[in-house]
């Protein structure tokens, strides 16, 4: 790092040193969408960012294909901090394949309550686990020699009201649970930071001195980029003078003319500017394309490996899993267990070249034994036209003058799917309200009957199918639409025939003025009356019964958070009639975050799959059949109710407070009532057992060693976790570090947790505290399970 800072602060100085205040004003806002122009004649290739994290999109919501990994949920789940550098450095890779220098990841805020619409793109709802994971994953995308552009900074942990909330968190609470990834972030050495929507006890995040100057500068020493999320800035002087370095997207709405006048009125002080634009001429300088970064052709083994790492086994009666040799035949049930999902919703989303649906999977193991009922239809979320489902070469997509339609496009593309978006301007050149687009797709649909079509768009749409209207719809804008659009969806029941292909014409007019424009097509399958009875028929006729549930599009996105912890409709009827049908039956759980399980006392196994990744059939086959032992733990709680969750009294508050009332009790560290899944848990096909622990004093803290035993015949891994009282006053106790080994059978092996000083400072009377006499900690296999106790001597 120190090398690399010192070549980007000389390279940056030499071009600082040639620029007016006017150029370098002009190196503090986008240059369009999704980029920053280095001044002219500098010797820079301009600053790409691209979306994360769960993959790097690349600069079109629209065109180009990119792996799809697992999600910070599901990363975390494998308290493998080495796994997951190697994740950030496929993600890198891929940035940089793009064409991006910067990745707009990873998302650090925690999981308050179990609700919060972005908790999938968070690691967790603890600040260690957390913190480790962000450190892991910055390190290893900017191996790559890509910024990590660590959001949202800070307080930003529920979508609902997060332009206008402000978060109320008391000092101890900020330190110590929601700014500790963001202080991790920075020691790992991340190069960029963004603000977020919200504000922080009343002062938008975007221009709070205190958060983006005596923080991240004087206090922690960073010499990073802020970067706003996208149109996050407010206003132009008290933004910048706050030390909001770069305004986004492009082009720039509050600085460019503005910021100039601002300067020459004296609002903004020329050494404001300086600062800022040095900022970002070394951020530039540091992710210059370099040849060192490493060539990957294919990512597919490794999202394999990590999606199926990330699985966590909550259930396993009289060891059903993993399937036995006995096992002839497989009911595989669900609404979209053809298909699975593979991500959540909103701006981290990216189209995979590939998508391993589970179906395939298995029946590339158990051949034609393998049968599918689809058992319920979602009749609210319409499944979306991806790139699978869409003939070759996918979506044409064609430009025109509203004024002229009849004329040849300006400009045409081929997009990847049916779900659109584009940031103004949709067209380099041109204004929203002179653009018509017309998309033309096909597909073919695999059931016959009366399918429900759905169009929805910010601005008007017509679709025709096979040469007739069957659906007009005109969408308002909105920060509560752009991400929901559901709030603006019109459908018409078409009758298709299996195997019968059909053609698709949607012409859209978008809104002029929106920012954001976005359209998308959905298809909801037949529904016949009987479909639940078949599912239990084949359940019922099938050796074992393999149902999966989902949130399906929609459910789980930016932009909202869920209403509660059930199910959509009819799946928890679904679950407890196949269960019912059959009791050998596995339940898999294909949701980012919990969900409530009343049916979790018959299933004979449970399995989180989280969003996995593009690899998602073989990640969970390789579990099922035991090709990977589980080691996944949870990083969340899953309540028994979402009343039980200590934030909850206090969330969503109003559209101006939410209330951080619960402290530092979040998450495991508040619950009282007995949880359906605790923190930390999750099962294993082998067997462990704990021996005594030994402590060792190090400079920076403790080492502690706890021996392992694998008493199964079963190689596997176990995750070691300790958790500290920190003070006599706190009521409960705080992970503060995890260790983790691959055991063979009846193999013994040492792991190693490390605890170091810092992570048990406390937060009392303005300044860091070091404990003033023993630590008590305890460790075990969950937060719920912790049998052996020992002291931390100072
Ligand atoms: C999100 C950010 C994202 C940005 C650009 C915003 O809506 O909050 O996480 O990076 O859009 O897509």
């Amino acid at each position: 790092m120190a090398d690399s800072s010192t070549a980007a602060d000389l390279s940056s100085d030499q071009v600082m040193s040639r620029l007016t205040v006017a150029q370098q004003a002009e190196l503090l806002y986008g240059a369009g969408p999704w980029h920053v122009r280095p001044p002219a004649g500098a010797d820079l290739a301009p600053l790409m960012m691209t979306d994360g994290p769960n993959g790097a999109r690349g600069m079109s919501f629209n065109t180009g294909l990119s792996a799809c990994f697992p999600c910070e949920t599901a990363l975390a789940a494998t308290w493998d901090p080495e796994l997951v550098t190697e994740v950030g450095r496929a993600i890198g890779a891929e940035a940089r394949r793009t064409g991006a220098s910067m990745l707009l990841a990873p998302a650090v805020n925690l999981h308050r309550v179990p609700v919060g619409g972005r908790n999938f793109e968070c690691f967790s709802e603890d600040p260690e686990l957390t913190a480790v994971m962000t450190a892991a994953y910055v390190t290893g995308v900017q191996e790559q020699g890509v910024a990590c552009c660590v959001k949202h900074l800070v307080g930003n942990d529920q979508e609902t009201n997060r332009h206008s909330v402000s978060a109320e968190i008391d000092d101890a609470t900020l330190r110590e649970v929601y700014l500790r990834p963001f202080e991790a972030a920075v020691r790992a050495g991340a190069w960029a930071i963004m603000a977020a929507y919200n504000r922080l006890n009343g002062i938008y995040a975007t221009e709070s001195p205190w958060l983006l100057s005596t923080l991240l500068r004087d206090e922690w020493g960073w010499d990073g980029v802020v970067v706003s999320d996208w149109y996050a800035t407010r206003t132009t002087a008290a933004a910048l003078n706050a030390g909001l370095d770069l305004e986004m997207p492009g082009p720039s709405q509050l600085r460019g003319e503005k910021l100039l006048k601002a300067i020459g009125d004296g609002e903004v002080g020329e050494e404001a500017v300086e600062r800022s634009a040095r900022r970002v001429l070394r951020l530039l300088a540091r992710t210059q394309p370099t040849e060192a970064v490493r060539e990957v052709t294919s990512h597919d083994a490794l999202i394999r490996n990590a999606g199926a790492r990330g699985i966590v086994l909550l259930r396993n009666e009289h060891d059903i899993l993993p399937i036995s040799d006995q096992v002839r035949t497989i009911a595989l049930i669900g609404p979209g267990a053809d298909i699975g999902q593979v991500q959540g919703g909103g701006s981290c989303q990216v189209q995979p070249p590939q998508v391993r649906d589970l179906l395939t999977a298995l029946r590339d193991r158990f051949g034609g034994e393998v049968r599918f009922a689809r058992g319920t239809v979602d009749p609210d979320h319409p499944r979306m036209f991806e790139r699978q489902t869409l003939h070759e070469p996918g979506a044409l997509i064609e430009y025109r003058l509203r004024s002229d339609p009849g004329a040849a496009p300006l400009a045409t593309e081929t997009g990847t799917s049916l779900s659109l978006a584009w940031l103004t301007p949709v067209l380099e050149g041109y204004d929203a309200a002179d653009l018509a687009i017309r998309i033309r797709a096909g597909f073919t649909p695999t059931e016959t009957g009366s399918h429900q079509l759905t169009l929805a768009a910010i601005g008007s749409s017509t679709m025709r199918v096979n040469g007739s209207e069957v659906l007009a719809q005109e969408g308002r804008g909105g920060a509560d639409v752009i991400f929901d659009l559901s709030k603006v969806r019109k459908r018409a029941a078409v009758e298709l025939t299996a195997g019968v292909a059909a053609e698709l014409v949607i012409d859209y007019l978008p809104l002029p003025g929106a920012d954001f424009h976005r359209l998308q097509v959905g298809l909801i399958p037949p529904a016949p009356p009987d479909l639940l009875d078949r599912a239990c028929e084949l359940a019922a006729a099938s050796d074992l019964a393999v149902v999966m549930i989902e949130h399906p599009p929609g459910v789980e996105t930016e932009g909202h958070d869920r209403t509660g912890l059930s199910l959509p409709i009819h799946h928890n009827e679904l679950v407890s009639r196949v269960c019912a049908a059959n009791p050998r039956t596995v339940v898999v759980v294909n949701t980012g975050s919990p969900v409530a399980m009343p049916w979790a006392g018959s299933a004979a196994a449970i399995v989180q799959l989280w969003y996995p990744g593009q690899e998602l059939g073989d990640s969970l086959a390789d579990v099922l059949t035991g090709a990977v032992n589980p080691s996944g733990k949870l990083p969340v709680t899953f309540p028994a109710r979402a009343e039980d969750t200590p934030a909850w009294p206090y969330f969503p508050g109003t559209a101006e407070v939410v209330r951080y009332g619960e402290r530092l009790a979040i998450g495991y560290r508040g619950m009282t009532a007995e949880p359906l899944f605790p923190f930390g848990f999750g099962l294993s096909y082998s067997a462990f057992r704990l021996g005594d622990a030994s402590v060792g004093r190090t400079a920076t803290g403790w080492t502690v060693t706890v021996p392992v035993t694998n008493t199964s015949d079963r190689a596997g891994r176990e995750v070691v976790q300790l958790y500290a009282r920190l003070t006599p006053d706190r009521p409960f106790r705080e992970l503060k570090a995890f260790g983790s080994a691959e055991i063979g059978p009846g193999q013994t092996v040492p792991v190693q947790l490390t605890v170091s000083t810092d992570s048990l400072r406390t937060w009392s009377a303005g300044g860091w505290a070091a404990p003033s006499g023993p630590v008590e900690a305890a460790i075990g296999t969950s937060s719920a399970d912790l049998p052996i106790t020992v002291l931390l001597e100072p």
